[in-house]
Parts: structure tokens; C-alpha cells; sequence
């Protein structure tokens, strides 16, 4: 068994402490310090390991080793015998007090109510939790009221240690398997359980538990939650994140859901009418080319590739020429970049599915499709397009 001092035990609230260095062991990832006191909580039960400094050096990391022993890391060596001066990074460790109590309260008033067990817990930005049963939203949001009222209603957070005989007659959850001296977390009406975290003293330092999401989980369900300053962390963040949309879209703080919607609707009409006029503009470009043609060019701007294609596949359809090419240029030449033509090509006699490999390699090109309708990109410019892409495709298919 570990000969140390677990201050943190004694002393939740303690920040700083004086110990002194009793091995420090190369490791690989830095050196290993044992120390006769330690207020460094060390990660188990859920709860991540303190952060802070021995003598003004990060503690990078703190573990329990299998017989007890709590060791600090460091990328600093410090000698045996040498007297340091350790403090935790106080916020971070508050924070996991907050929110790891506020867990207790919700596993333990779900355990009360539906009889589910804790099965995973994880702390970090958010706290995940999986619970052994399923849950519907609308409980796991009366279960957030309940949680609320005990947290306001300030109840101390116990840590009691039962003898053996007591301990046979307590209905506990218990997190894992303990042995020797079992340590019990008690909130009135609230929770009874094995932990051996740090907790806050009274329920009301929690301050808030938030439930964001709920997922479906291995036969049960994993909970994300926030308490305390993650809470209002949390809370920070989406009004942040709500100001900006509010500001952008000019909406009052209580119709943003309401006015996004609105602004969607609203473009979604405005796609349809797009639509529309793109139809109309396609009928009467189509009327003002030449009839009867053997290949018919045509160059257009600004259509993205179904817009190119549904063009393509009008003009095809009218009759008008047995290939019909329609090319779209879809960058400047600037800045050394070839030139980028996207194409649809669509044909009502010739099959361009034989021929597609033999344009893409006269004119740089990429894409492919069906013996009727072929579409891709050129990298090359419009000038040799209209000078040498007709005769090519007509000695290419003997038209
Ligand atoms: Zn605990």
C-alpha cells in the first residue's frame, strides 16, 4: 500500500500543498514522481487526473499504480529528498467536482426511478453518459427538473464509510469493485454510492445540469449532459453562435428558428422560379439556332453541371442536329491555369461512348457517359473548340 498522503481525500477544496519527493523513475514519456503528499487526484472512477505544477514545472499527468501508489509526470526530473511545492490547476478541478457530483445526482435519481445502472461515464467538454435502459426524452427531461431541485435545494454531498456489517444492509450503486474500506457518496433522496472522486460539499455548488442529447445505446442509452461551468460554457457558446445568426439574418432573439425557417422557404422559392426562367431561356435559345445540322456548337456561361446537361439534353431532343456540343467555360485562364471547359455532348444517331476516350485526348480532356449523352471537362480554350472541334468529331465519325 501507497504511504502517501491523499490530501485530496481530506480536503477537496485544497489547491496547494508542500511534500516531499520520495522517487522519481525515467519513464518513457518523462519522469515519474512519487511524493510523500499529493492533492494531485490521480484518473479513475470516471474522473480525469489533475493538472497543475510542482515547482512552477506541469504535472502532465497523474495515474494510480496497481499497489497504490500515486505518480506524478513530469518532463522535468526532481530529486529524492527535495522538498516541493505542488498546486492544481483549481478551475479544471472544480469543474470535474461540478460535474461529476451533478452525475451522481442523475444516475442516482434514474437508478431510484427506472432501476438502470451507470454502465460508461466519460468527462471531457461534455459529459457522456450510459445508462442500462431505455428512456424517452420527455423523462429524461423530468428527471432534469428533479436533478435541478435537488442541486437548488442545496443538500450536503456525505462521504460516509460503513463497517462491514453495514454495508451488508445498504441498497448502493456501486461503480466497480472495491476492495478493502468502502467508500460511499450519499445525496439525500438523491444518491448512495461507491466513488471514490471528489465531490463538492453541497449539492448547490453544482449550480445547473443541462441534458443536450440522448442516443439509442447498446439496449439502453448514452446521455450527454454538461453541469456547472460547462453549462455556461455551454451556454455561451450557442448564444454566441445564435447572436451571429440573429445579427445576420435580422431576426428578435425569440424568432430565429421561426425567421430561418421562413428565409429557407423563401429560397426555395426563389429556386424554383430560377428554375423557371432557366427553362424558358433554354426554349428560346434552342428556337434561335440554325435547324438541320450535322454538329451544332453552342457556348454558354454560368451553368453548373445539371444545368449544362438538362441544356444539352433539350437541344438534343429538338431535333436540330444529329450531335449537339455544348460547352461552358468554367474558370479564366489566370494565374498559368489551363483553361476549364465543362461539356455535354449528346448525340441522336452516333454512338459517343466509342469516341469519348479519342476527344478527351485531342482536347485534354476528362469525363465519359452513355452512347447518346457524354459530359466532362476540357482544359483547353474556346478558340480551338470553335477552329478544330467540329472537323475533328466529323472525320472521327465520317459524317
Ligand atoms: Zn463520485
Amino acid at each position: 500500500m501507497s504511504e502517501m498522503n491523499e490530501l485530496f481525500y481530506k480536503n477537496p477544496y485544497l489547491t496547494s500543498f508542500d511534500a516531499i519527493v520520495t522517487s522519481c523513475e525515467t519513464v518513457k514519456k518523462g519522469y515519474e514522481i512519487t511524493l510523500s503528499d499529493t492533492c494531485f487526484y490521480p484518473e479513475g472512477g470516471g474522473q480525469p487526473a489533475d493538472l497543475g505544477t510542482l515547482n512552477g514545472i506541469s504535472v502532465l499527468d497523474v495515474q494510480r499504480k496497481k499497489d497504490g501508489t500515486i505518480v506524478h509526470l513530469t518532463d522535468t526530473p526532481f530529486e529524492t529528498g527535495l522538498t516541493v511545492h505542488g498546486e492544481i490547476d483549481w478551475p479544471h478541478r472544480f469543474s470535474l467536482m461540478q460535474n461529476h457530483s451533478g452525475e451522481h445526482i442523475v444516475s442516482g435519481l434514474i437508478h431510484k426511478k427506472f432501476g438502470y445502472d451507470n454502465v460508461g461515464y466519460h468527462m471531457s467538454d461534455v459529459i457522456t453518459l450510459d445508462l442500462s435502459g431505455p428512456l424517452t426524452w420527455d423523462e429524461l427531461m423530468e428527471i432534469e427538473r428533479e436533478t435541478n431541485q435537488v442541486i437548488w435545494d442545496n443538500r450536503p454531498i456525505n462521504i460516509i464509510y460503513p463497517s462491514d456489517a453495514e454495508i451488508e444492509n445498504l441498497d448502493y450503486r456501486s461503480k466497480k469493485e472495491l476492495s478493502g474500506k468502502i467508500r460511499i457518496v450519499e445525496i439525500p433522496d438523491a444518491d448512495l454510492c461507491a466513488c471514490c472522486g471528489t465531490h463538492v460539499y453541497r449539492t448547490g455548488e453544482i449550480g445547473l445540469v443541462k441534458f443536450l442529447s440522448m442516443i439509442n445505446y447498446k439496449g439502453g442509452v448514452r446521455i450527454e449532459m454538461v453541469a456547472g461551468d460547462l453549462a455556461l460554457k455551454d451556454y455561451d457558446r450557442k448564444l454566441s453562435s445564435n447572436q451571429v445568426i440573429q445579427r445576420l439574418l435580422c431576426l428578435k432573439p425569440d424568432e430565429i428558428a421561426e425567421g430561418v425557417k421562413k428565409i429557407l422557404d423563401e429560397s426555395q422559392n426563389k429556386d424554383l422560379k430560377i428554375a423557371a426562367i432557366n427553362k424558358k431561356y433554354n426554349e428560346l435559345k434552342i428556337a434561335s439556332l440554325p435547324n438541320d445540322q450535322k454538329i451544332l456548337l453552342d457556348f454558354e456561361d454560368d451553368l453548373n453541371g445539371i444545368e449544362l446537361r438538362k441544356f444539352c439534353d433539350s437541344l438534343k431532343n429538338s431535333g436540330k442536329a444529329s450531335i449537339s456540343a455544348v460547352f461552358c467555360v468554367s474558370n479564366a485562364n489566370t494565374d498559368g491555369e489551363p483553361p476549364a471547359i465543362s461539356y455535354c455532348i449528346g448525340s441522336s444517331g452516333p454512338d459517343l461512348k466509342k469516341i469519348s476516350k479519342e476527344l478527351n485526348t485531342e482536347f485534354n480532356g476528362k469525363g465519359g457517359g452513355s452512347s447518346e449523352m457524354i459530359q466532362g471537362t476540357f482544359y483547353t480554350d474556346r478558340k480551338k473548340l470553335e477552329a478544330e472541334f467540329s472537323t475533328f468529331l466529323k472525320n472521327l465519325l465520317s459524317l
